[in-house]
């Protein structure tokens, strides 16, 4: 455990000693209006651009112009097979094997796919457990499967809630859930870092539960992937999902990952809605064949991909690798628990940190409940060049990115807070 002092050397202290400094310099830093960068906070909500994103997406580009369709085939990076060259690096960050993993379509899109999979409801086990502060697009989207099966709704969703006067979620209350309707609960689907506090959830503990009750258990890792360790494979769960865009740094909207997990692979009584992009890659073109289904993940895809937004994502992920995910989450931890430690020396009455204390529980972004603030907080710290969220009733959210943000800019946030929390 690093031991921290305070003060602006220190900061530049721990920034010179840092091995992963001079990848701050690869991202384009959005600038404030004086023309100096901002402290960019907000890498959980959308992941700044890597400076080589336009050269990749270029090269595609230009593929077209030249080659027209034949890009398909002969361009740099052929079309056809242009997802595989995200699968490796993909699965490295999130704990899979290649076989588990496949870029494709969106995140909310991606959710229904696997609901489709692995909400298979009967007339005894029918019903979804969730989180209660669940991110909205997921809550909406197994309510509309519930919907979709004839379920009302109220009837077919169970919260996993806080306790009275709490945040984070306790496995105890999760376990009294499971042992009281887990004949009745067909499917676990939590979201792997929840996106409103920032708890990093056990998913091989909650996955095992699910199991023990026969339930199927998926993940949403929008939140987690390039954030946290995620182990997916070692977890158990029977798929996750995540977006791109977020710690992923592959520009808005950006296409999701999808793992399904390798016990699956070749099940093809599995139900499943497919495409020609699920197809026997050799076959795929004589287009008359009866359905050959595609092993693995990429069993769930359906159609050829947008390259443009595959380019962006190959371009982050090449970052990535170089980086390295270790070393970027030795980082992270570090930097985040500096910016803890910050914030409990201001040890001002107004603010309290509700992500978990413990390291292992949290990725690198900090939730920070500020009584009695309205949105003009978040105003105001958007006027001295802070970005960073804000989210009903009264918590910022705050997210050092290991990849391009300083300990100076930690240090620099937390300056200016306290002369905003003062007054000043
Ligand atoms: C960001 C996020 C989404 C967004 O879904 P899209 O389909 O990419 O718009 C959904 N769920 C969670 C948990 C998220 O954090």
């Amino acid at each position: 455990m690093t031991s921290y002092k305070t003060g602006l050397n220190f900061a530049l202290e721990l920034d010179k000693t840092d091995e992963l400094s001079h990848f701050r310099s690869q991202f384009h830093i959005p600038k404030h209006k004086n023309g100096e960068d901002c402290i960019y906070l907000c890498g959980n909500s959308l992941g700044l651009q890597p400076k080589i994103t336009q050269s990749y997406i270029n090269q595609e580009l230009k593929d077209w112009a030249e080659l027209g369709v034949e890009g398909h085939v002969h361009g740099e990076n052929p079309w056809l097979s242009y997802h595989e060259l995200l699968t490796d690096t993909m699965a490295e960050i999130v704990g899979a094997k290649p076989i588990e993993v496949v870029v494709m379509n969106t995140l909310t899109t991606n959710l229904h796919l696997m609901m489709v999979s692995f909400y298979r409801p009967t007339n005894k086990r029918y019903k979804i457990l969730i989180e209660g502060d669940a991110f909205p697009s997921d809550k909406y989207a197994v309510e509309s499967q519930l919907r979709h099966h004839g379920i009302d709704e109220k009837e077919g969703l169970i919260l996993w809630k806080s306790r009275e006067g709490e945040e984070l979620l306790r496995y105890e209350d999760l376990e009294s859930i499971l042992k009281e309707y887990g004949d009745e609960i067909a499917l676990v689907m939590i979201g792997g870092v929840n996106y409103y506090t920032g708890q990093f959830f056990d998913l091989k503990r909650i996955t095992e539960l699910g199991h023990k009750y026969g339930c199927f258990v998926g993940f949403d890792c929008a939140h987690g992937a390039g954030n946290v360790k995620l182990n997916l494979h070692n977890s158990g769960a029977d798929f996750a999902i995540w977006c791109s865009y977020k710690y992923l740094n592959s520009g808005p909207g950006s296409l999701s990952g999808v793992f399904v997990h390798e016990r699956h692979a070749y099940d093809k009584n599995l139900n499943r809605f497919t495409g020609w992009w699920s197809h026997n890659k050799e076959t795929r073109f004589k287009m008359r064949d009866d359905f050959d289904m595609l092993p693995g993940a990429e069993g769930w895809q359906l159609s050829n991909p947008p390259i443009l937004s595959m380019a962006a994502i190959k371009a982050s992920l090449d970052v990535f690798k170089k980086a390295g995910m270790d070393n970027l989450i030795s980082k992270s931890k570090k930097l985040t628990t500096y910016f803890e430690f910050l914030l409990n020396e201001l040890n001002h009455k107004s603010i309290k940190i509700i992500t978990p204390i413990n390291n292992n529980e949290r990725g690198c972004q900090l939730s920070i409940q500020v009584k009695n603030a309205d949105k003009s907080l978040h105003h105001k710290l958007t006027d001295v060049g802070i970005i960073c969220d804000w989210r009903e009733p009264d918590v910022i959210r705050c997210a050092p990115v290991p990849l391009y943000n300083s300990f100076e800019d930690v240090f620099n946030m937390v300056e200016k807070l306290k002369l905003i929390l003062n007054g000043k």
